[in-house]
């Protein structure tokens, strides 16, 4: 979501006559946009700005913003803490930014702007996709009203906000018509979309809007949380041709004592009662999750139950992580914090655990043709090209740059832990996504 909320402020500068700069000496601004759901990000954040002090001080003028979930934690803190910094932003002001810099530049000091507002006027901000862009997102709501006891989103971003569906199938259209082939629908729980609405809109009706956009070839999503996985959604991925047949549904624990202490509001057997529901209206899904190892109070009994549900559901993929403590946060007064080295061993069983998975069922793809949707060069080989299954698997084979934004099928010969390999097939493109 970060990045997209970065495409969004470009935008808006470049609507108050700024322009952009890939290069940091040249630039006469430098915001630096925050994320503060893990401590680690933090940490990054807090050491670029020191390097951009010394950037300050060989060119005074330099105005240097922050923005996103770190400014809204730190407000003016952050100024004290770091006395090169200019400008800090909140999660809901973006649209401040223009008016903060003539500010600084009449020599003014304005304060952290982190009120949350009931609206946030930045949401609906279309940003045209880059060149050669062939995906592009599409923000559709914010904020989260779930308080998971890890999490910082609803504290930082606030509460729920669905932005009207008229509005996105409209920003949907003009980047299909801009040439954009894929569009991934961002929020922090997409599936509660339209809950606050009050209009009957909900997200189905979302997807099946969108799915009848032409000449749009794909629509992915993320993030879902699984209470809010309704049969009708499950439904989308059975009848709608453009969505594609991967879901990213976090899952944290298989414990159902954690997943009450994280307030997830569903137990493991719920969840995988849910997977199995979504495999039958949809066989070929994809499924991948996050998952936290060592919250607090998880004994190894708990951690065992994790693994459990992995071997249940056998997830396509996992983003896997330690605990670690946010302030703010209820977890963070919870008693029981486990040991930093049983985390270690832990996170290590479980990434072991889900790489065998995702290798099976990588190898299960070998032999088969799939469609790839070609985005650019391979990050490995200057050769290769690179493009995504509809199941979000990465893809390399031999092609050149002319193929760039095609759909095409290619026929898998080897599989590996994070990419497949594969080889062109006779066919040319294929016509229609679905
Ligand atoms: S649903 Fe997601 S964003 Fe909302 S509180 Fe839970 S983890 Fe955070």
């Amino acid at each position: 979501m970060n990045v997209h909320d970065s495409e969004q402020m470009a935008e808006l500068l470049k609507q108050a006559g700024h322009e952009e700069t890939t290069q940091e000496k040249k630039a006469d601004l430098l915001i630096v946009n925050t994320c503060s759901i893990r401590r680690k990000a933090e940490q990054k954040v807090m050491s670029l700005l020191g390097r951009y002090r010394g950037l300050k001080e060989t060119k005074p003028s330099l105005l240097i913003a922050v923005c996103g979930c770190m400014a809204q934690k730190y407000g003016d803190e952050l100024k004290e803490q770091f006395p090169q910094v200019d400008i800090v932003v909140g999660t809901h002001n973006i649209d401040r930014i223009p008016g903060m810099i003539e500010r600084v530049r009449r020599e003014e000091r304005p304060p952290a702007e982190t009120d949350f507002r009931e609206s946030v006027p930045s949401i609906g901000i279309i940003a045209p996709p880059r060149r050669g862009a062939v995906s592009a997102f599409v923000t559709i709501m914010q904020g989260c009203n779930n308080f998971c006891a890890f999490c910082v989103v609803p504290h930082l971003r606030g509460r729920e906000e669905s932005r009207p569906m008229k509005e996105i199938v409209r920003e949907v259209e003009y980047l299909a018509e801009q040439g954009i082939k894929e569009i991934t629908l961002l929020g922090q729980n997409v599936n509660s979309y339209g809950g606050m609405l009050k209009n009957g809109d909900n997200f189905p009706r979302l997807l099946r809007e969108i799915d009848a956009v032409e000449p749009l070839k794909r629509i992915r999503f993320t993030t879902s949380h699984p209470k809010d996985l309704s049969s009708e959604l499950m439904a989308c991925f059975g009848s709608l041709n453009k969505l594609c047949e991967h879901i990213h549904l976090p899952v944290q624990s298989g414990s159902n004592r954690i997943l009450e202490r994280m307030n997830r509001r569903y137990n493991a057997s719920e969840y995988i009662e849910k997977v199995e529901e979504l495999r039958k209206f949809c066989p070929s899904i994809a499924i991948t999750t996050d998952i936290i190892v060592g919250f607090p109070g998880e004994e190894e009994e708990d951690f065992r139950d994790t693994l459990k549900l992995m071997e249940a559901v056998k997830f396509d993929g996992a983003f896997s992580f330690k605990y670690s403590i946010r302030e703010g946060t209820r977890a963070a007064a919870f008693e029981g914090h486990v040991d930093e080295g049983v985390k270690g061993i832990r996170l290590m069983e479980l990434q072991a655990l889900q790489e065998r998975h995702t290798l099976d069922w990588n190898r299960s793809l070998e032999g088969r043709t799939e469609e790839v949707l070609v985005e650019g060069f391979s990050r490995n080989s200057g050769k290769d090209m690179t493009g995504r299954t509809r199941s979000n698997r990465i893809v390399n084979f031999p092609g050149s740059s002319a193929l760039i934004g095609k759909m095409l099928p290619v026929k898998i010969t080897e599989a590996h832990a994070h990419s497949l390999r594969a080889e062109r097939t006779d066919e040319e493109e294929v016509p229609h996504a679905g």
